[in-house]
């Protein structure tokens, strides 16, 4: 079969969306880019927010008129949170929920509409695909938090990891693949083993990296601060390998320990704020990253005005904003609401605010010699994108001779990249 696969949100519904694609293709599939040679459609959805669920919605409703003929499978998040919902814009299609992604094939194969829903996911094995150069291989599916906003938990219940045997093999078959990226994505990867027992994140990296040879840079996915605080300092020293970014996504979500708390977040502001100032003392230029949800239930002026502190007391290089959305079934979705019109004041402010400290953080690079070596193709004409040793994107314009392993002058930046010229 021909089958075009269309996946939405988060670092691991895209290595969820990888794997079946791989699983495809082992199974004698054909994956294709264009929908109009498609013989089955599968769209992997996401349900994290209200308007990514909006977004999902009016593209089932369009692709379910469209089909003559084909077969529509949906996968991702919706399936095990809003199955209904997916039947009235899509009755003929089969669901299959994240831990049936294994099942992939039968579900195409059949020549019946399959509702896989419940079940447990299946560990036993993780072959993987390969995208450009960047392969994301997912470790553990599920959490142990319990946030009182998300609905992602509901979809993705309790902790499972991968064997760390399995991932080191699923990184070998990904090198061999031509991979120069490893992302390693989970909702929590610094949650990694704690179902397993006698593992760690950076347990799993150092074996990677002892196992694996050849030209690739690892990228560990999002870490809960709470989940990371009593492995630090593993990750610390793993983070120095030379085949690991120094690169880190913590996401805090309010810079207000009373909104923290509303929120289930198991630490405190402090917490946080040592937690970014030790990886910054220990390794220096690791790019950091964060998550704020604006507007949740609690947060008024006060609460907001600390988050807006602690952002300038943290000065992360990447802070993604979210406008809290109400999610069906969740402990916040009871509570009083903050106003749209707040929301959107709140977030434009932040967002201004995060654009000046990264801005301010790039700037520091210009006149700086840095030495990249894995190229990817730019966004615009012409231009050359590599990822500097702390994940940040270089980029290089109006280049005559493409080089692998090469030495640049930073010469301009944005909050988005750094710009630079060849010097070797
Ligand atoms: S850690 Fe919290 S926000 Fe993240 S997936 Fe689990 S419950 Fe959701």
């Amino acid at each position: 079969m021909k089958v075009y696969v269309e996946t939405y949100g988060c670092a691991l519904n895209k290595a969820d969306a990888s794997l079946m694609k791989a699983l495809l293709l082992n199974g004698g599939h054909e994956v294709v880019d264009n929908l109009k040679e498609a013989e089955a459609i599968l769209v992997n959805t996401c349900t994290v927010r209200k308007d990514s669920e909006e977004r999902v919605l009016r593209r089932l409703r369009d692709l379910s008129r469209n089909l003559s003929g084909r077969k529509l499978i949906i996968a991702g998040c919706m399936v095990s949170t809003q199955p209904y919902t997916l039947k009235q814009v899509a009755p003929t299609a089969s669901l299959i929920s994240p831990q049936n992604i294994a099942k992939i094939v039968d579900v195409v194969e059949s020549q019946n509409v399959e509702n896989l829903i419940i079940g447990i996911r299946d560990t036993s094995h993780l072959p993987c695909n390969v995208e450009g150069r960047v392969a994301s291989i997912p470790i553990a599916e599920g959490c142990v938090g319990n946030c009182a906003y998300c609905i992602v938990k509901l979809a993705r219940r309790k902790l499972t990891s991968y064997k760390p045997e399995l991932i080191v093999k699923s990184v070998r078959e990904a090198v061999s693949k031509g991979a120069a990226e490893i992302e390693l994505t989970a909702q929590d990867t610094a949650a990694y083993g704690i179902d397993l027992g006698g593992i760690n994140l950076a347990k799993l990296i150092k074996k990677i990296v002892d196992e694996v040879e050849g030209n690739y840079m690892i990228r560990v996915g999002m870490a809960n601060p709470n989940t990371l605080k009593p492995i630090l300092d593993n990750i610390i020293e793993i983070l120095k390998e030379p085949k690991v970014f120094k690169y880190i996504h913590i996401p805090l979500q309010s810079g207000d320990d009373k909104v923290l708390k509303i929120m289930k977040r198991e630490y405190t502001v402090d917490e946080f704020v040592n937690t970014v100032k030790e990886l910054r003392r220990k390794i220096p230029g690791i790019t950091i990253a964060t998550d704020i949800i604006v507007g949740h239930p609690g947060e008024g002026e006060e609460e907001f005005e600390n988050t807006i502190r602690t952002i300038h007391e943290a000065q992360p290089d990447k802070t993604h904003i979210a406008q809290y959305t109400l999610r069906p079934r969740t402990e916040s979705s009871k509570m009083l609401h903050v106003s749209e019109k707040v929301k959107k004041i709140r977030s434009a402010f932040l967002a201004k605010t995060v654009e000046e400290i990264g801005t301010k953080i790039n700037k520091e690079y210009i006149g700086s010699i840095v030495e990249s070596s894995i190229p990817i193709k730019g966004f615009r004409e012409n231009s050359i994108m590599y990822r500097l040793f702390n994940y940040k994107p270089m980029v290089i314009y109006d280049y005559k001779v493409m080089r692998y392993k090469n030495i640049a002058l930073i010469t301009n930046a944005t909050f988005y990249d750094l710009r630079g010229i060849y010097i070797s």
